[in-house]
């Protein structure tokens, strides 16, 4: 009961400190990517790719470059074999770069992340164990004991991701686990207390590196959330529109279904600003996207496109279909305008396959068209073909 209090208390208190930033219900998006939506899966994949790309390239450049203090330090053949290792290892760091281009899918993340951080992995194993066979004094066991620092670096900059709380595990597992095995293999040798102290840093600097992740994602999911969404009517922005249209155009050529687009220009709006003022016709606006949103079907779309103009993407749905569908709005109506008279709208659809349209562009296109005819034949009507059809 008390525990409930105090988790209770805890909890308001957090969520009154990142006030603005994320909404209650959007905190679970930090603890685990399943419940992401596309948009911000794909844009979260393209930043880590990039980001890993950034790593691998100052790491290609850095590590065969540090050569240069081994061969200054170390005995020969000792800084010629790591000299070798470094070469191996920045070679592969310069693949990461030149093979990987963000692809927006998640999957492609997930690898390329591994792969930046099993290189260093392996580097350190094979280096640690190649310092093992030396007795190292002065300046050059300070620099050798420097390689024991790597799997700090490599927690640390976990830090750089927008990662959730149960990625940031997935990725700093093996790590600690790989140091507490190789602890426990030297177990009969080891200072004990310098380790532990060594490894319960490993494990503040990986809770630090998580949370820093994880404020990264939040920032992110806000800025997303803004991106996604037009400030006015709460409908989608037409550039997030247009990353949808691209994802659906092509899953729907992949399994040849049927996808729709109304184009919705509301009739002489700029009537209402003039004779009511903006207010008014902003208003107007927002009853009329509170109407259509309140009886669109599960996977369709509205977004704001222009102005008064809003573009209605309707997935699986065929021409025939979305017709009715459009027809059943205008019955319903779009609102009223301030003078009482209801406010009416000109309307254009497009079908991927009725139309044989080959991207999206063109699809939006014919429906803009359509509904510039249905402007030209006296407005408050819905046009679904053209004349030569
Ligand atoms: P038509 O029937 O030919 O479409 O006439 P119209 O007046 O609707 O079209 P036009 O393109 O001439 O004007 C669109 C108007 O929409 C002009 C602009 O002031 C108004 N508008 C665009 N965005 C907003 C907005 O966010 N709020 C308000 N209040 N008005 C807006
Ligand atoms: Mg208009
Ligand atoms: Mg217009």
């Amino acid at each position: 009961m008390i525990l409930q209090r105090i988790t209770d208390f805890i909890w308001h208190r957090l969520t009154d400190l990142m006030q603005g930033e994320l909404k209650q219900a959007e905190l679970g998006l930090l603890a685990s990517p399943h419940l992401h939506l596309s948009l911000l899966a794909r844009r979260r994949a393209t930043m880590i790719v990039n980001r890993v790309r950034l790593f691998a390239f100052l790491f290609a450049v850095l590590t065969p470059l540090w050569s240069l203090v081994d061969l200054v330090v170390f005995p020969f053949p000792l800084w010629l074999n790591l000299a070798l290792l470094r070469l191996m290892a920045g070679a592969a760091f310069a693949s990461l770069v030149l093979n990987y281009r963000p692809s927006g899918e998640l999957f492609d993340a997930y690898r390329a992340l591994a792969l930046l951080f099993a290189i260093p992995t392996v580097f350190y194993v094979a280096s640690y164990t190649l310092l093992g066979h030396y007795q190292l004094t002065g300046m050059s066991a300070a620099i050798g004991a420097g390689y024991a620092f790597l799997p700090f670096v490599l927690l640390a900059g976990l830090a750089i991701f927008p990662l959730t709380l149960l990625e940031n595990i997935v990725i700093a597992s093996p790590i600690l686990l790989a140091q507490g095995i190789a602890g426990s293999m030297r177990w009969a040798t080891l200072d004990w207390p310098s380790f532990a102290g060594g490894f319960w840093l490993l494990v503040l600097i990986t809770g630090v590196s998580t949370l820093a992740g994880m404020s990264q994602l939040a920032f992110m999911i806000a800025l997303v959330r803004q991106a996604i969404r037009d400030p006015l009517t709460g409908c989608f922005s037409r550039g997030s529109a247009e990353e949808v249209l691209e994802l659906q155009f092509t899953i729907a050529n992949r399994s040849n279904a049927a996808l729709s687009v109304a184009f919705i220009d509301l009739d002489h709006f700029k009537k209402i600003n003039d004779s009511f003022g903006h207010e008014a016709g902003d208003k107007a606006l927002l009853d009329m996207t509170d109407i259509v949103n309140s009886h669109l079907r599960r996977g369709d779309l509205l977004a704001r496109w222009g102005g008064e103009e809003f573009l209605l993407i309707m997935p699986n749905t065929d021409l025939a279909q979305a017709q009715a569908a459009l027809q059943r709005m205008r019955n319903m109506g779009f609102g009223m305008r301030p003078d009482n008279t209801p406010l009416t709208a000109s309307i254009g659809i497009a079908e991927r396959n009725a139309d044989q349209t080959t991207g999206w562009k063109a699809l939006v296109e014919l429906a803009d068209q359509r509904m510039y005819l249905a402007k030209a034949a006296g407005r408050d009507r819905l046009f679904y073909h053209s004349p030569s059809h």
